[in-house]
């Protein structure tokens, strides 16, 4: 009996899994893509919002400032006309220090209010560069998406296509082959091996010549004793180009 058919069943097999794999990763790949722009708007636009409340809150409070200022200023002039009425040297002391004090409070708030103002300008200029970037980013995610959304489309009918086209494959390969194939499939990525020389095909291991003997009699499958892939010989002339290492 010999094992050719289900040596084209499981290179069929193969094919199809290594191009469903790049399919599946082109797709996540582009996924993940979109989804970066897409949670980098986001932060932008709760970036702006913050900064719009913050810059609101100081405004008002350099208002509420504001106010309070310009009453202190009518305060400073009552008090130094008090000060131009006093009859004593001790009424004249005590308005005079109450002067200075109106006057020092009157420039601790107007510090105050030009802390705010530096603060309320870097909090725009902070507010104009985020929706500048937001603006160029959101036009850009509007410009390509119906590229990004064309070519998603177009990946997952092509991986519909080869799921399909897989399902059609599998009963052509028998059950206990099968279930090896994907067991090892899921571990490392691909499951099949060759020989033509003595050597694995995937991890380039030599082989005991009483395996390779085995393989070349073309009667069985063997697996490869340092990758464990499914192991089977294929004779030179039909070698396809060289498949790089993989790891064993
Ligand atoms: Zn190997």
């Amino acid at each position: 009996m010999t094992i050719h058919p289900q040596i084209e069943a499981l290179e069929a097999l193969a094919r199809i899994d290594a191009e469903l794999k790049d399919l599946n990763d082109a797709l996540t790949q582009e996924r993940e893509a979109l989804r970066g722009k897409q949670s980098h708007l986001a932060g932008l636009d709760d970036r702006l919002e913050r900064s719009r409340k913050s810059t609101e809150e100081m405004e008002r409070t350099r208002n509420d400032l504001m106010g309070e200022i310009r009453q202190m200023s009518l305060q400073v002039d009552r008090s130094r006309e008090k000060l131009s009425r006093c009859r004593t040297e001790r009424e004249a002391n005590a308005a005079q220090r109450e002067l200075e004090e109106l006057r020092k409070l009157y420039r601790d708030r107007e510090q105050d209010i030009e802390k705010l103002e530096l603060l309320i300008g870097q909090a725009r200029e902070e507010s104009l560069s985020a929706s500048t970037e937001r603006g160029s980013l959101a036009s850009e995610l509007g410009e390509n998406q119906t590229d990004v959304m064309g070519r998603l489309a177009e990946a997952e009918r092509s991986l519909a296509e080869k799921t399909a086209e897989r399902a059609g494959l599998v009963p052509r390969v028998d059950g206990p082959l099968y279930r090896r194939y994907e067991m090892i499939r899921k571990r490392k990525g691909t499951a099949i091996a060759h020989t033509s020389n003595g050597t694995c095909s995937a991890c380039h291991m030599q082989l005991q010549p009483m395996l390779f003997q085995k393989l070349f009699q073309g009667n069985e499958f063997g697996q490869c004793p340092s990758c464990n892939r499914i192991l089977y010989f294929r004779a030179e002339s039909r070698a396809e180009p060289e498949s790089p290492t993989e790891p064993a």
